[in-house]
């Protein structure tokens, strides 16, 4: 059992919760203090409140709070390894999304950290605008009460942790825009979904995005989609639908 020894959970809290965010608090379990600022930065500047812990052992404690609504963990800490915070994490709490963030990038660490109930893996290095989609997508799959991580629908998958599709095992080439509108054609399928839906989507990460520039997205992702054995439809003044071929 190790101590507590004094490092409580510190760390300024993101308020005003402006987009984005909406009021869910993050905890932040890492000993790189430059790095954990910089998350601290980024995920308060998204409208999370960001609380930030450098230890294993103040992140146990922090934890049985059960204030969090995610929980960012890095493997090598002081007085707790990661692994230990999230053993133990997982016998109180079964839900809390958990994402570790780590420079150990030993295939058999991240099989281990997911077996024992991370839900997603980013190796360091890595950029802020993947771990904040990423985070996004841990959110999302939470709201809809632990929806399985892949969207499967004729032959077209779609990891929605990662944000990407495939077709048979090979990845399409989508952009950001692209993915963002399958996203929510999927979420919807075979029901009507509207512009005003997407642009709803595509805000959360492009806030310049116009209602022609839907039109736009939706071709390209209608040819790229093709061969999957589903297809976007268009309902003239309604929207879209996305529906297999043959119906
Ligand atoms: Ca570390």
């Amino acid at each position: 059992m190790t101590g507590l020894g004094g490092h409580a959970p510190t760390g300024h809290t993101g308020e005003g919760a402006a987009l984005g965010g909406r009021g869910v608090r993050i905890l932040i379990t890492e000993d790189d203090g430059p790095l954990a600022e910089a998350l601290q930065f980024s995920l308060a500047q998204s409208g999370y409140a960001v609380d930030w812990v450098a230890n294993g052992a103040a992140a146990d404690e922090a934890l049985k709070g059960d204030v969090f609504g995610l929980l960012i963990l890095d493997l090598g800490l002081p007085k707790l390894d990661g692994f230990e915070v999230l053993r133990r994490l997982r016998r109180r709490n079964a839900t809390l999304p958990v994402l570790i963030l780590s420079g150990r990038e030993k295939p058999e660490e991240k099989v281990l950290g997911l077996d024992l109930g991370a839900d997603d893996y980013i190796v360091k290095p890595f950029s802020l605008n993947e771990l904040q989609a990423r985070v996004r997508a841990l959110l999302r799959r939470g709201q809809q009460g632990g929806a399985a991580p892949t969207i499967l629908y004729g032959g077209l998958e779609f990891d929605t942790v990662r944000r990407s599709a495939s077709i048979q095992g090979k990845t399409l080439s989508l952009s950001s825009h692209e993915s963002g509108v399958l996203e929510v054609l999927l979420h919807r399928f075979g029901r009507v979904v509207s512009k005003e839906q997407i642009l709803e989507q595509l805000y959360s990460y492009d806030r310049g995005v116009s209602h022609n520039a839907i039109e736009v997205y939706v071709h390209r992702l209608r040819r790229k989609i093709s061969g999957g054995g589903v297809t976007v439809r268009t309902l003239y003044g309604q929207g879209y639908i996305l529906d297999y071929v043959n119906h």
